[in-house]
């Protein structure tokens, strides 16, 4: 055979190769929204006893048409569990380990270190973490950063995502919430009183009505683009700034929520609700115009809880009928929405997920996400990184997945509106436990009692006994910080069963 027929057919073969592997790993679009609860939106994400969706009235103020279109093709979680601040669960989401085990315990803070435990990681992520882009930067994926990241504070390595195994860097810095929304504001850059959190990088719409999550987008889906040019699968980690305050009254939605009694700044949270609700959508249409619909997987997730500026003075809180909201120790300040979905739905998908499905079976996790997007993507985890989640592909298909742990640790040994505590759900049941104070001991039964309110400690000794055992040898297995008082280590107190 002459050598150009051989030349051709091995590029032939190895183009075939790389097409072949490329079928072989979807594109991911990991769709974080900062400071959504399980609530602020209007797909209906808790059950009756039967396991039907039920509406409450949060579902009927926010307008989320795309997460509803999303909904009706994927399956959603009504127990799916972040942690109660920002950076646990981004550290979380990064590394596939609980906040005891990675020890980014507290949110951080840009300029200074937030107090807590010696030893608790408040510079954020470094190069030297297992994280899950740089993973799959190895598996041959494109990894996109797009918005707010908040892996470490200003000056230290992991303030870049790049340094984080991302290729890309669209707006993302140490800080968590932005100086301003507003294009005409630079986002910040241009409104002195808002040069302190001013957004980096989206210069070309300074001075335009481009409302800061549509900028995000378009930088995104033009990232995108190069990856499908370059024929490589994706990952994009669209991370939006939004719905975090300052709330920014979107003007593009507005006119939906001026006949509303509720507060401006309610109207405006609704506004930037409906924003990403926008972003998920654009980013589902452009997909789908680039034929990679059926081979772009979309987890559409938040952070922590719900943190809308919605008092009891307004008839409901921000998380109702979930007790707590944002940096709470109860379920409104720790379940957020989860949904996992296909831009589109067809038999070309690597693998099915149950459509138009509520999950309300198993728990699911924001540790989770990173085991999940490593079995799809053929990526392996180091054998010597420890991970505390578990790949819920056997859920999205509809089925009860074996590998899941019924049990979810929330460990926050700082202070913030609730302080020094560690929460530990184990099947129906949900311990409290407060280092410090009278009041140490909240035991619910969450299938009788979803929201909270018969506190069972005194009358089941034996279960609170047994759960604060598990809870302490948990702490305990993930190498946890607890805090002090003075020169006093407070590990927790196994209470008497008598
Ligand atoms: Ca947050």
């Amino acid at each position: 055979m002459k050598k150009t027929a051989v030349l051709f057919i091995q590029v032939f073969l190895i183009s075939q190769l790389s097409a072949n592997a490329k079928d072989q790993r979807p594109n991911v679009i990991l769709f974080l929204v900062d400071d959504m609860g399980l609530m602020d939106t209007s797909v209906p994400m808790l059950s009756d006893q039967e396991g039907k969706p039920k509406r409450y009235p949060l579902n009927d103020w926010y307008r989320t048409p795309n997460m509803e279109r999303l909904a009706s093709q994927g399956i959603r979680f009504s127990q799916f569990y972040a942690h109660s601040v920002c950076s646990p669960t981004r550290a979380s989401l990064m590394t596939g380990q609980n906040s005891a085990r990675h020890r980014v315990t507290q949110f951080i803070s840009p300029e200074k270190k937030n107090a807590g435990p010696k030893g608790w990681r408040w510079e954020g992520l470094t190069k030297k973490d297992v994280t899950l882009p740089s993973l799959l930067r190895k598996q041959g994926y494109q990894t996109i950063f797009a918005g707010k990241a908040h892996f470490a504070p200003t000056g230290f390595t992991g303030e870049n995502p790049r340094n984080l195994g991302f290729d890309i860097n669209i707006a993302g810095c140490s800080f968590g919430q932005p100086g301003s929304y507003y294009g005409e504001d630079g986002y910040g850059n241009l409104n002195p009183k808002r040069r302190k959190r001013a957004v980096p990088g989206l210069e070309k719409y300074h001075k335009t009505s481009v409302f800061l999550s549509e900028a995000i987008t378009l930088e995104a889906i033009s990232a995108i683009d190069k990856s499908l040019e370059n024929e490589k699968p994706f990952f994009l980690y669209m991370s939006h700034y939004a719905v975090h305050s300052p709330f920014n009254s979107d003007p593009r939605f507005a006119d939906n929520y001026k006949q509303s009694t509720k507060p401006k700044n309610a109207q405006a949270y609704a506004t930037l609700i409906e924003g990403i609700d926008k972003s998920l959508g654009d980013l589902m249409d452009h997909v789908t115009s680039k034929g990679e619909a059926e081979n772009t997987l979309i987890l559409f997730v938040g952070d922590n809880g719900s943190d809308a500026p919605l008092g009891p003075v307004h008839g409901y809180s921000s998380s109702f009928p979930l007790r707590g909201k944002k940096a709470t120790c109860y379920e409104g300040g720790m379940r957020v929405p989860f949904i996992a979905g296909w831009a589109k739905t067809s038999n070309k998908n690597m693998f099915p997920i149950a459509s138009n499905s509520l999950h309300t079976d198993q728990i699911g996790t924001i540790m989770d996400i990173y085991s999940t997007i490593l079995e799809i993507s053929g990526a392996k985890n180091p054998a010597n990184h420890v991970v505390d989640g578990v790949s819920l592909l056997k859920q999205f298909s509809g089925e009860s997945n074996p590998d899941r742990s019924d049990h979810f640790m929330c460990h926050f040994p700082h202070s913030h509106r609730s302080s020094y505590f560690t929460t530990f759900r184990k099947g129906n049941w949900k311990l409290i436990y407060r280092y410090k104070g009278k009041n140490r001991y909240e035991l619910y039964n969450l299938s009788e009692d979803p929201f909270e309110t018969r506190n069972l400690a005194k009358s089941e000794p034996g279960k609170l006994k047994e759960l604060t055992k598990r809870m302490a040898n948990r702490l305990e297995k993930e190498g946890a910080l607890y805090p002090s008082d003075g020169d006093n280590i407070l590990k927790p107190a196994i209470p008497d069963s008598n």
